[in-house]
């Protein structure tokens, strides 16, 4: 097999070969090569030490980054490679790191070490492809599963249970029965994990292809990451209105939303304050009266368990809180100027794909909330009124009409910009005085 090489890439390579080391690509740009896929990155490794990469790259920008995993980052170029050293990992007593790194002088240790075997492959142009374990075949085959004892490896590092269920979210691939059955016995042992850790492998599986039916297959790991969310998993949603149970809703819902981080994670967390707000009428008919608020909490709490940032946490607390609000062509102005275009803009599309997640029916009701999307658009680029700022009339006109400078000022600016905002004025100079003369006069 041959795999064709960034020059920058093969340069790296060529060069590790001739200061008399061996040298390979390795692990995530192999798999997708193998598969078609452009890698996103080049990671490198080789026999050499990590001073001996240093030496090798004379002259060129190098720099420590994981020396203690023998790691090196040469910066040639615009594309950073990571190059590193051939390792044996050795034990592992906490379930997250190995007690020690050991280096080592052959690719076939550094290859056991890795995770999946489609991960454990390693290329150069000058030895080919160094597939022990297969990859290529479970590649073609779609399967994923563990290098070596499915339960020993993830009793040394529990990421690698998440990891499993990101790498079928991404690549759509099944996770083979030994290495499945392995990660739900010891899913437990991810309460060892650093949150961070955790929050990086959630966030790449619910930006996968693939996210809703890997959570199908597989909510009991995500449930173990995250326990607040594990009541939604056989919740009936016994009305009209909706064709699945909750857990089959919210992934039906992020199978429509577009992959962005924020919104896939609305979508996840939309619904999560239904189980605990569900009624049933004498009928059996369900209701979840107030849900949306105890949603936006569940959600806060878990962006902050995996210490997410501020600005993510922040967009996906208010999606879920306003999720069920109605926004029409009647109020769209209102909600433009509340949450801004971009935000707004993701609350539609959020719509758009809960209601595409209804019962059929509900279909040309999803498809207003993208024609919303248009309207809005439209409406900032035609330069709608949002703000005090955009109103034709200012501070200094209504102290003219005797309106003192001073709080009552900015009340009758946002009384204003209300009024203008339902549509009960035009924001014209005149018609905006006539209308605050009104206001003074009562
Ligand atoms: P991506 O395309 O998302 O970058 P990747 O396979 O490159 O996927 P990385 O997290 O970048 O994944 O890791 C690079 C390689 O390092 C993996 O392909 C795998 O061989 C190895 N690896 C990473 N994390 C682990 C782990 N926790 N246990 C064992 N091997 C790992
Ligand atoms: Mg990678």
């Amino acid at each position: 097999m041959q795999i064709l090489l960034p020059a920058p890439v093969a340069d790296a390579l060529s060069r590790l070969e001739a200061c008399g080391h061996e040298a390979y690509v390795v692990g995530g740009c192999v798999r997708d090569s193998v598969l078609g896929k452009q890698p996103h990155e080049y990671d490198l490794c080789t026999s050499a030490r990590p001073q001996e990469v240093h030496a090798c790259f004379e002259g060129e920008r190098i720099v420590d980054t994981g020396l203690k995993h023998g790691t090196v980052t040469l910066i040639s170029g615009d594309m950073p490679l990571e190059i590193t050293t051939f390792r044996n990992d050795g034990t592992y007593t906490d379930g997250r790191h190995p007690d020690s790194v050991r280096f080592s002088d052959s690719i076939e240790e550094d290859l056991k070490r890795r995770d999946f075997t489609v991960n454990a492959m390693a290329y150069s142009p000058r030895r080919g492809l160094v597939d022990p374990y297969d990859g290529v075949q479970a590649c073609r085959d779609r399967r994923l599963m563990a290098v070596g004892n499915p339960t020993a490896r993830f009793t040394e590092d529990a990421l690698r249970i998440l990891r499993a269920l990101r790498f079928s979210a991404t690549l759509g691939f099944d996770i083979e029965p030994a290495t499945a059955q392995a990660m739900n016995t010891l899913a437990h042992n991810m309460d060892k994990l650093s949150r961070e850790r955790v929050a990086r492998e959630l966030n790449l599986l619910l930006m996968g292809e693939h996210a809703p039916q890997a959570l199908r297959q597989h909510p009991h790991i995500l449930f173990a990451a995250l326990p607040q969310l594990a009541p939604m998993h056989h919740t009936p949603q016994r009305t009209r209105m909706h064709r699945w149970d909750l857990w089959e809703h919210t992934l039906q819902t992020i199978r429509h939303t577009p992959r962005e981080l924020a919104l896939r994670w609305a979508a996840l967390l939309h619904d999560s304050g239904k189980p605990s707000t569900a009624t049933y009428d004498p009928d059996g008919t369900s209701h979840f009266r107030g849900h949306p608020a105890v949603s936006a909490r569940i959600a806060a709490d878990c962006m902050a368990s995996l210490k997410q940032s501020k600005q993510l946490s922040d967009t996906v607390i208010t999606l879920v809180r306003h999720h069920d609000d109605r926004v029409g062509p009647d109020n769209l102005q209102k909600w433009l100027s509340r949450l801004g275009l971009e935000l707004l803009r993701q609350l539609l599309q959020l719509q758009h794909a809960d209601l595409a997640a209804h019962a059929p029916y509900m279909a040309p009701q999803a498809d207003r909330s993208l024609a919303l999307i248009r309207a809005a658009e439209e409406r900032v680029a035609s330069g709608a009124c949002l703000s005090i700022g955009d109103l034709q009339i200012d501070g200094r006109a209504l102290m003219a009409l005797g309106i003192p400078q001073g709080p009552e000022l900015g009340h009758t600016l946002q009384w204003l910009l209300d009024a203008v905002l339902s549509g009960r004025v035009q924001n014209e100079a005149d018609a905006l005085l006539a209308l605050a003369k009104e206001r003074a006069r009562q």
